[in-house]
């Protein structure tokens, strides 16, 4: 562990970087290392009142500055989150452990939310119909609401903030993010960015910490709109707190997502997207293929290719050449992850890739996982282990593996690798999961379109991103006019 001192983060308020009014930190690892990298503060009620009082002043001037004006400083962000892209990749890999290559990917889909916020012009316009009864008229307006809290995990440090702020302020709204204390970093150059593209005080704040803030957040009277993502329990908690207190929220969650293959998959290809799909960002990705259900006739092949190809995974710093498979975020999920191969042995479980025996030791690292003969009693099945831990069952046909998946008490994402149409077709009407993938492993959408999980992956109505954001991040005025006939000379 490095003995050399680190920066203490501050908040960031009023368009200035402000120390916390508290006197406890928590240090930033970066979890390929264990090196401390940086020092959080985990502010207090205080902070998140300053924020509050600032972003609500802000809401005032910024609410009304004309639409097109508010998308021209996101034009400007979009330009310097380009010209920082490598920058910004090369700080989620050192925060988060993910390859740069992942990091990369996910600067653009970060950017591709700026884009989409970028449109506020177009996606604000209301609707109208010129006469709903003689002479008169209807038109819907679409204002702002206030200021927004958002709460977002680790594993997505710039994309998942940036489902968020960007869009509610394009908007005209103001707003307080309280990025994970675990990679807080990122969110500072973000933040940076944005004022250099032209964003007025205020608008944007950030206080860093842990449940004090979220709570703070929950409980403020001018705060009146909550986008949180993260766990399944923290996000109901939220949901529950925020929902009392009346104001909007929107909670993404966890999720255990399962992968069907057919007979017919082109296996070659299946196996490609799926090692991608469980392994890529040590398997903490809220879209992770968890679960594969195989179908019978193709299984032995299927796992002979499997196992083939996890053995050329290389691990390691995400920094460095060549490397796929990065750390898992903190000791405590490493010891986590050992606990649940040791729980699935003892449930019976046949592990035949463990990823116990062949990771390195100097930073948080699980190897690639994989458990044959998975059955829906076991812990491995039902809990969402967020790590590198794939599990298979086989089962006889397409139905069985649809059966077992609505079993799952999550349903975010689903996946089936098939050639045949009809198969697609029973797969979509009859899947439990908000987001389908045919013949890919991370079926994720783009910005224009809603994250839209279902049961215990999203508590809620209007999901983040796509028309959802623009809904839950406005609220409507409708105009019904009579206008008197004229009367010509
Ligand atoms: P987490 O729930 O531990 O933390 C999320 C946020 O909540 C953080 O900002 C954290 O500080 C805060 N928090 C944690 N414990 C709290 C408590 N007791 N009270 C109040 N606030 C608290 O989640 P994480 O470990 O950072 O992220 C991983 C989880 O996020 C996984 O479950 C994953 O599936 C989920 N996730 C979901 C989506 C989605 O779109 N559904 C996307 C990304 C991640």
């Amino acid at each position: 562990m490095s003995t050399v001192a680190v920066e203490k983060l501050k908040n960031y308020i009023n368009g200035e970087w402000v120390e916390s009014k508290t006197a406890q930190y928590e240090d930033v690892y970066n979890p390929a290392t264990k090196e401390v990298i940086a020092q959080v503060p985990l502010s207090t009620k205080e902070d998140i009142e300053y924020a509050a009082q600032i972003a609500k002043q802000a809401f005032e001037k910024w609410s009304k500055v004309a639409v097109p004006r508010r998308a021209r400083i996101l034009f400007n962000f979009h330009q310097l989150l380009i010209k920082h892209q490598e920058e910004l990749a090369r700080l989620i890999t050192i925060e988060n452990g993910k390859n740069l290559t992942e990091a990369l990917g996910e600067v653009q889909r970060g950017i591709e939310n700026v884009e989409f916020a970028a449109g506020a012009p177009s996606l604000m316009m209301g609707d109208s119909l010129s006469s709903i009864a003689t002479d008169v008229e209807a038109t819907t307006y679409r204002y702002p609401i206030g200021v927004i809290g958002g709460i977002t995990p680790f594993n997505f440090p710039m994309m998942v903030p940036c489902w968020m702020f960007p869009m509610a302020i394009a908007l005209g709204n103001t707003f307080i993010l309280k990025p994970s204390e675990r990679t807080p970093l990122l969110t500072q150059r973000l933040v940076e960015l944005f004022t250099e593209a032209g964003l007025p005080k205020g608008v944007f704040n950030v206080v860093h910490g842990a449940h004090d803030v979220v709570n703070g957040i929950l409980d403020h009277p001018d705060i009146k709109a909550i986008s949180f993502v993260g766990s399944k329990p923290v996000g109901e908690y939220v949901y529950k707190r925020g929902s009392e207190n009346l104001k909007r929220v929107q909670a993404l969650t966890g999720a255990k997502n399962h992968t069907i293959v057919l007979n017919d998959a082109d296996l070659e290809e299946t196996v490609t997207n799926i090692i991608g799909a469980a392994f890529g960002s040590a398997g903490e990705r809220c879209m992770a293929c968890a679960v594969v259900t195989v179908e019978e006739g193709i299984a032995d092949a299927f796992m002979a290719k499997l196992k083939e190809k996890t053995a050329s995974i290389k691990i390691g710093n995400g920094l460095d050449d060549g490397v796929f498979l990065g750390p898992v975020i903190r000791e405590e999920n490493h010891k986590r992850t050992i606990n649940y191969i040791e729980k699935g042995i003892e449930e019976g479980a046949n592990l035949v890739c463990d990823g116990r025996t062949n990771s390195p030791e100097d930073g948080y690292f699980v190897g690639p996982t994989i458990f044959d003969g998975v059955t829906t009693e076991m812990t491995i099945w039902k809990d969402e282990i967020f790590a590198p831990v794939l599990s298979i069952i086989r089962v006889k046909n397409l139905k069985e593996a649809v059966e077992i998946a609505n079993q799952s008490e999550f349903a975010n994402g689903a996946c089936l690798f098939t050639t045949n149409a009809h198969s697609v077709r029973y797969f979509r009407e009859n899947i439990d999961a908000g987001m389908l993938g045919i013949n890919l492993g991370v079926p994720a959408p783009m910005a224009l379109f809603p994250f839209s999980g279902w049961k215990s992956s999203f508590f809620g109505t209007l999901h983040a991103n796509g028309k959802d954001s623009v809904d839950f991040y406005t609220r409507k005025k409708v105009v019904t006019a009579r206008y008197v006939e004229p009367t010509f000379e």
